[in-house]
C-alpha cells in the first residue's frame, strides 16, 4: 500500500483516480486493466516530454503563459493547479469577492504559499493578484468609495504577506453623476493613499472596454491617472486585449498588436506594461462590451495571438488567460496552443 501510494504521488489526479478505481477491483478486472495502466505512465512519459518542451520554449521565447487559477481549499493550491495545467504564470483572487469585510489572512496559508511558490520556482515578478470586483475607487458614492480604499489597503497588505509585488485592478466608473477627471481624481487618490499605508507592491491599473462610465477604456486615461500619482515606481498597466479590442483597438487587422502597443508607448510608456491579459473577444471591434472569448474563437482571432507570444516588447511579463475554457479546450490546451505558436523552436 505504502508502494502505491509513493506511485500515486508521482501522477496526475486524472491518473490517480484511474489508479485508485483499480485497487478496489478484482484480480481479473485488475488484470484487464493493466494495461491501460501501462499506457498512462506512458502518457506520463509524454506529459513530462511536453512540459520539458513547453520550458525550453519559456525559456527561448521569454514568454510566462499561465491563467487565473481558484483558490478553493486554501490560497497555495493555486500554485499547483497553475503547474498541473503547464502554466509559467498566474492569476488569483486574494479572497472571497461577496464580501467587503474579510476574515485576516491567515499567517499559515501565506507561509504555505510562499514555500509553494519558492518549490515550483515561480518569480513573483509573474504572479498577478486581480482585485476584488467590489470595489470602485473612482465612485461619486462617499460609502462605496471609502469602503473600495480600506479594500486596496487590505489587498496591497495580503500581497506583501504572501511575497508579491503586483497587484492589478480595475480603476474605477464615475456610474454617470461625476466627471471622467473627477473620477480619475479620485481613482488616483485611493492608489496615493494605499501607498502610503503599505510598502513596495505595485499597483497595476487595467484598461476597460469602455462598457457603461467605466474609466480606462482610452490610454489617455490610464495615463491622467498615473500622472497623478505621486510614487511611479509603484504604478504600471495591465492590457486586456478583449477590453482593447471591445474599446476599439483593432488588434485583429495585419499589424494590429504592434499597432496597439506604439499606440500604448506614446501615450502611456512601455515602460509601465506589467503585464498582459490573454482574451478574444465575443463582441466585434469598439463594441465596448467586456465577454471575454476562448483563444481564437472569437473576433480577434488566432494571428493576434501569434503576434502576441512573438513581440519582444511582451518579454518576461505575465500573460494570462482569463477565457471561458470550453470542454476539450480549458487553459491547459489554449496554454499549449499558445506555447506552440511561439517561433522560437
Ligand atoms: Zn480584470
Ligand atoms: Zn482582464
Amino acid at each position: 500500500m505504502l508502494l502505491m501510494l509513493a506511485t500515486l504521488a508521482g501522477h496526475s489526479s486524472r491518473q490517480q483516480r484511474r489508479l485508485s478505481r483499480e485497487s478496489s477491483m478484482g484480480p481479473k478486472k485488475r488484470d484487464a486493466r493493466k494495461r491501460k495502466t501501462e499506457d498512462a505512465l506512458g502518457e506520463e512519459g509524454e506529459c513530462e516530454e511536453r512540459r520539458d518542451s513547453r520550458k525550453k520554449k519559456q525559456r527561448e521565447n521569454k514568454k510566462y503563459i499561465g491563467a487565473h487559477v481558484g483558490i478553493q481549499g486554501g490560497i497555495w493550491k493555486a500554485v499547483h493547479s497553475c503547474t498541473e495545467m503547464g502554466g509559467s504564470s498566474f492569476a488569483l483572487f486574494l479572497g472571497s469577492q461577496r464580501s467587503w469585510k474579510r476574515p485576516a489572512l491567515d499567517h499559515t496559508a501565506a507561509a504555505k504559499f510562499r514555500e509553494q511558490c519558492s518549490l515550483h520556482e515561480f518569480d513573483p515578478a509573474h504572479i498577478l493578484p486581480h482585485g476584488s470586483y467590489l470595489m470602485n475607487c473612482g465612485s461619486p458614492k462617499e460609502d462605496v468609495f471609502e469602503k473600495s480604499q480600506a479594500l486596496l489597503v487590505d489587498e496591497l497588505s495580503r500581497c506583501s504577506l504572501l511575497g508579491l509585488n503586483l497587484y492589478n485592478f480595475h480603476p474605477g466608473s464615475s456610474l454617470g453623476s461625476i466627471t471622467t477627471e473627477q473620477c480619475i481624481d479620485k481613482i488616483a487618490g485611493a492608489i496615493n493613499h494605499a501607498h502610503q499605508q503599505t510598502p513596495a507592491v505595485v499597483t497595476v491599473l487595467e484598461n476597460m472596454s469602455g462598457q457603461g462610465s467605466t474609466v480606462g477604456g482610452k490610454f489617455s486615461e490610464l495615463k491622467s491617472i498615473i500622472d497623478r500619482v505621486g510614487d511611479k515606481t509603484r504604478v504600471g498597466v495591465c492590457l486586456d486585449t478583449c477590453h482593447a479590442f471591445a474599446a476599439g483597438y483593432d488588434l485583429a487587422a495585419e499589424g494590429g498588436v504592434k499597432a496597439m502597443l506604439d499606440e500604448f508607448d506614446l501615450q502611456v510608456g512601455l515602460h509601465y506594461l506589467k503585464a498582459i491579459h490573454l482574451n478574444d473577444s465575443k463582441g466585434k471591434l469598439g463594441c465596448h462590451l467586456d465577454r471575454h472569448e476562448d483563444i481564437g474563437k472569437g473576433h480577434i482571432g488566432i494571428s493576434a495571438f501569434r503576434d502576441i507570444v512573438n513581440e519582444p516588447r511582451l518579454d518576461n511579463i505575465p500573460l494570462i488567460l482569463e477565457t471561458p475554457g470550453r470542454p476539450g479546450f480549458e487553459y491547459a490546451e489554449q496554454i499549449e496552443l499558445l506555447y506552440s505558436l511561439c517561433e522560437k523552436n
